[in-house]
């Protein structure tokens, strides 16, 4: 039987705990604390929002964020032409820190649980698993999508004096994305995945 170990939160007690069913949780047997839930259908339910969340990615990046009307004049932006925007204005650290956090990462992200779990979902392994979802765990330290979300409405607020701003699809889909991509990470139950895929010594 696989058992880990997992240190309270609460009162830094170390306790063995063998590995939970489905919808079943462990608590700490000093003070009750929650240790661990054993999610149900973890991967069904991980791979449904990694889906939704690809398509979702797809739309924010295909569409315009947003117009602005000044003066007559309409600019569509769209999230790659205002990181192209910024590399031009040399102001190269927050194109290449947007670039990273709002674009690269989530993509790689959704496509490594994606590549991860659906083999998974059907008994099998795809190759080069534990390196992938070695990686996925580095790269998820890495999606900001919220934090983008959270720069792009204060430069709304501030921009709403100066011109009349028309939100575009993208926009939307960028907010529906944020809880989608938490719901997927939630869901995640890594250690049920390491037992699947065999962990590494
Ligand atoms: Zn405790």
């Amino acid at each position: 039987m696989n058992s880990r170990l997992i240190v309270c939160r609460d009162c830094a007690l170390l306790n063995r705990i063998a590995h939970l069913p489905r919808g079943g949780s462990a608590r700490c047997p000093r003070c009750g604390a929650l240790l661990a839930r054993g999610v149900f259908d973890s991967i069904d339910r991980t791979l449904a929002f990694s889906l939704a969340g690809l398509s979702l990615f797809l739309v924010a990046n295909a569409f315009p964020f947003l117009a602005m009307r000044m003066q007559g004049l309409i600019t569509e932006t769209t999230l790659l032409t205002s990181v192209w925007a910024l590399y031009e204005q040399k102001r190269l650290l927050v194109a290449g820190l947007v670039l990273l956090t709002a674009v690269a990462a989530p993509l790689l992200y959704l496509l490594l649980l994606i590549y991860v779990l659906a083999p998974l979902r059907f008994g099998l392994h795809a190759p080069g698993v534990i390196p992938c979802f070695r990686l996925l765990r580095r790269v998820q330290a890495w999606s900001m999508v919220e934090v983008f979300m959270i720069g792009v409405l204060v430069a709304l607020v501030k921009l709403a004096d100066m011109a009349q701003i028309v939100p575009g699809i993208a926009l939307w889909a960028f907010a529906l994305l944020i809880p989608v991509m938490a719901a997927a990470t939630s869901s995640l139950d890594s250690e049920l995945v390491w037992d699947r895929i065999g962990r590494p010594a």
